[in-house]
């Protein structure tokens, strides 16, 4: 069987990357790994979940619980959110929240709603490489979007037919790769060029509430629901996630926007997987309910102190050359080696002798540069091997630079 000739053109820019491949050699018990971006499972409110969910199967609302459901979502949960997003300046009703299967099915509908094959998406350079992963079915052109720049609107759509830009997708906090956040004056600027352009924002959220330090700032829907009076004549669409906080398995995310949105989304949900698993969300309302804030509370402490320890190694142990950044929040720092050294050989060199891993920068570009960057995560592993790591990372970068 041909598989390649009956597949739709869409197909060919799904491909697994070379470092997918390489980061399976993770799993060997002496790799000490900052490659994998995902929360430390010692963090996970297990007790709570198993509670919730044998009460959920064994109360009145067992019927419910494993029943076909609703597309928006269950209601307590997108109440929950409602009162929730009030409390990060975005007023808003039920029908606002559509209940997703993490934030990575929004990202993926979004893509669906929006692209037709040959649009604009304007993407950081550098940005999440599974929103990439997730609009490359719909076969967009990449443009750099850069609001911490005063870059003209206008610029951003050459060479694009009139009306084919679709939208800008910025993760604001603590971004996933860079640990960088927008500031106040980049947010107000990005809707400045969003509404010169006619373009919808799409605003990640995921590691909104990991914040360990400096001021939190407001939403980019919440400075435009300040500037159009209500969420429904908004043009941000804000992704939320239960991953960071409570638990990535459970995939529960969701999308806050004006109901315009949220009623195509629903459709788009309906046809793709009816609802998310409802005794998942039953389980996530009643743990959000009943603990989210000292939870989250919990696991800014440890990531805080996980973070600290990073930084003061990358301090000691990197050598002349090598810049980073210092995240306020989130579970990531992004290394800039000098321009000859390429990560993707380091790494291979680095799983091959000092046995640490990291995840090369250039995957994250849309156009594949960045082969001198590198992405580090603090969130899964300890201050004491987090000192141990970057002492031999710093080591192995010397001796490459
Ligand atoms: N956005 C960003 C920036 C992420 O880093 C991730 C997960 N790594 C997601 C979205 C998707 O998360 P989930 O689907 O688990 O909500």
């Amino acid at each position: 069987m041909d598989w390649q000739q009956i597949l739709a053109t869409r197909t060919q820019r799904m491909s697994a990357s070379e470092i997918r491949e390489l980061l399976k050699l993770l799993d060997q018990p002496d790799i000490i790994s900052f490659a994998g971006g995902i929360p430390d499972p010692d963090l996970f409110p297990a007790q709570a979940f198993s509670d919730a969910m044998s009460g959920a199967l064994s109360g009145p609302k067992a019927g419910e619980a494993l029943q076909y459901s609703v597309s928006e979502g269950y209601a307590p949960l997108r109440d929950w959110i409602v009162g929730e997003m009030g409390r990060l300046g975005v007023p808003c009703v039920r029908d606002n929240i559509l209940i997703t299967s993490g934030s990575q099915q929004a990202l993926d509908y979004l893509g669906k709603l929006m692209l037709s094959p040959g649009d604009t998406a304007l993407v950081g350079w550098p940005t999440y490489l599974g929103a990439l992963g997730a609009f490359n079915a719909y076969e967009p052109r990449y443009v750099r979007f850069d609001p911490d720049t005063n870059r003209p609107p206008e610029s951003y759509a050459e060479g694009a037919e009139p009306g084919r830009v679709k939208f800008a997708y910025l993760s604001v906090d603590f971004a996933n790769p860079t640990g960088r956040t927008l500031d106040a004056a980049a947010r107000e600027r990005l809707l400045d060029t969003a509404e010169a352009l006619d373009i919808a924002v799409i605003e990640d959220a995921a590691y909104q509430s990991l914040r360990y330090d400096g001021e939190a700032l407001a939403p980019v829907l919440a400075r435009e629901i300040a500037r159009r009076g209500e969420i429904d004549a908004c043009r941000t669409i804000y992704c939320g996630s239960f991953s960071k906080t409570l638990a990535p398995g459970l995939r529960v995310g969701w999308v806050c926007a004006a109901r315009e949105v949220i009623d195509r989304l629903v459709l788009l949900k309906q046809a793709g997987d009816l609802h998310s698993a409802t005794l998942n969300q039953m389980a996530i309302a009643e743990v959000a309910g009943a603990e989210f804030d000292a939870h989250v509370e919990k696991i800014r402490s440890a990531y805080c102190s996980r973070r600290d320890a990073m930084l003061a190694a990358l301090d000691a142990h990197m050598p002349e050359g090598v810049s980073w950044t210092r995240p306020e929040g989130g579970m990531f720092i992004w290394l800039t080696l000098p321009a000859h050294v390429a990560t993707v050989a380091l790494l291979e060199r680095s799983l091959e002798t000092e046995r640490v891993a990291f995840v090369p920068g250039h995957a994250f570009y849309a156009d594949g540069s960045g082969q001198n960057t590198l992405r580090l995560s603090f969130s899964r592993t300890d201050a004491d091997t987090i000192a141990e790591g970057i002492t031999r990372l710093g080591r192995l970068i010397a001796a490459a630079i």
